[in-house]
């Protein structure tokens, strides 16, 4: 390859890297110059769902990455970032310190927002929009929030926000049919391709027997699907999980620290401990190393949060789950209102670049499957493909696009086999007699 077609790295300056203002956002937040009209009708609602993340304004940057924008704590008032409704309708001016930032819109607010199901609820209290994928928590609230026989005192983990939100910005106990009215909609409006079932820690273990109904019924729809679930105790459910055709199963560890990981999640230490995690991650991935469904992808995520742990940490984590086949989701710590972290501070972005680079390089350098979903872009974290905007060296940065390649062919792939399913599940349900 001659140096004239090397790709080159592109400074780490708002006004042109879309991945390092995305890090920086998610790190910062912003402050609304006005905020009615920067939020007005065509932009999604700010909501609190799933563990609270989604807490910000959506937008989506150059380069599709899409990003979810912290603005309603307390840090995100301190921010150098402001934003400001641009000249046309959904778009915003990104600032910071005054000076022009790469331009962004607002991630459109889709109609079926403002509709109710059948049985009364808020489609948007049912299943809400994160990025380009519809998220959902189905359940009732994670037992980890509960007083009762089992605790006599919460052990929610301390940054997390599902026992304010449910009943408030995100409804309970969502019937599978409910869900499938939401998620049809979302397939026909919003043109969804993945679907991603959330649940917390329940006392009797029950949480993958809540999911698999509504997991079968979008499977029937042909939609990629994942769940993010604790340890479940019969390790023989990861595989009948994916004889079922789930696409993505995710383990949030959180933290790789063990002293920190008891600290801050005091419920998972309790019940499942930091091995258990890490042991279930291990055997999903061995169960996707087995024959699967035909043309249904099986990826393993860990996740954790950075910013709660020395970064040293979140490196060894990105290092142990990269080499062991399972792909790391970098969530950038971010302190909820009403939570008990609260009052603590996010990661500063610069300590958080060489993590979200060497997620990036780990990643490629193990050959895992980044960036290859049809049409997935997830606004809360920056994923990995996106962190290669982080790349300084050039030699890094070729290195890992030629690497990259197989995973082009592997994403046009995945888009014809989704794309083919989805016709063939939708002229099936046609068909008379059904
Ligand atoms: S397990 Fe922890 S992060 Fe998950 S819902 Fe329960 S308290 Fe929140």
């Amino acid at each position: 390859m001659t140096s004239r077609l090397r790709p080159r790295p592109v400074p780490l300056d708002p006004a042109c890297n879309p991945g390092f203002l995305k890090l920086d956002l998610l790190c910062r937040g912003a402050r609304l110059e006005e905020p009615a009209r920067v939020r007005a009708d065509r932009g999604r609602p700010i909501l609190r769902t799933r563990a609270g993340l989604g807490s910000g304004l959506e937008l989506v940057l150059p380069g599709r990455l899409h990003v979810n924008v912290p603005v309603v704590e307390p840090f995100a008032a301190e921010s150098p970032y402001v934003l400001r409704p641009g000249r046309r309708p959904g778009a915003v001016e990104v600032l910071r310190d005054g000076r022009a930032c790469l331009p962004a819109r607002l991630a459109p607010r889709p109609a079926w927002y403002d509709r109710t199901t059948s049985s009364g609820r808020p489609m948007a209290r049912v299943a809400t929009l994160q990025g380009t994928y519809l998220a959902v928590y189905p359940g009732r609230v994670c037992d980890f929030w509960v007083r009762g026989p089992e605790r006599e005192a919460r052990e929610n983990c301390r940054f997390c926000a599902v026992g304010l939100n449910l009943g408030a910005d995100d409804a309970p106990q969502k019937s599978v049919d409910e869900v499938m009215e939401v998620v049809r909609a979302a397939r026909r409006e919003s043109a969804i391709t993945y679907v991603d079932f959330n649940a917390g820690h329940a006392d009797d273990a029950g949480f993958l027997d809540l999911l698999e109904p509504y997991l079968a019924r979008v499977k029937a729809l042909g939609l990629l699907v994942g769940v993010q679930t604790p340890p479940h105790p019969d390790p023989a459910r990861w595989a009948r999980l994916r004889a079922m055709g789930v696409n993505r199963v995710s383990f949030c560890f959180e933290l790789f620290d063990r002293a920190r990981f008891l600290d801050v999640c005091p419920g998972k230490a309790r019940v499942y401990g930091l091995d258990g995690y890490l042991a279930a991650i291990e055997r999903c991935v061995e169960v996707g190393r087995a024959r699967g469904p035909l043309l249904e992808p099986w990826v393993v995520n860990g996740e954790i949060v950075a910013g709660l742990e020395p970064v040293e940490s979140s490196l060894a984590a990105v290092d142990w789950l990269t080499e062991r086949g399972a792909i790391p989701t970098v969530c950038v710590f971010r302190p909820l209102v009403g939570t008990d972290l609260a009052g603590a501070r996010p990661p500063p972005t610069e300590a958080m670049v060489p993590l979200f680079r060497r997620l990036y390089t780990r990643c490629v350098a193990h050959g895992l499957p980044i960036g290859v979903a049809p049409d997935v872009h997830v606004s809360l974290v920056l994923l990995p493909e996106e962190a290669r905007w982080l790349v300084d060296d050039p030699d890094v940065l070729d290195a890992c696009r030629r690497r990259e390649r197989r995973n082009g062919w592997l994403a046009r792939g995945f888009a014809a086999a989704f794309r083919t399913r989805v016709a063939l599940r939708a002229a099936a349900a046609l068909a008379p007699g059904r």
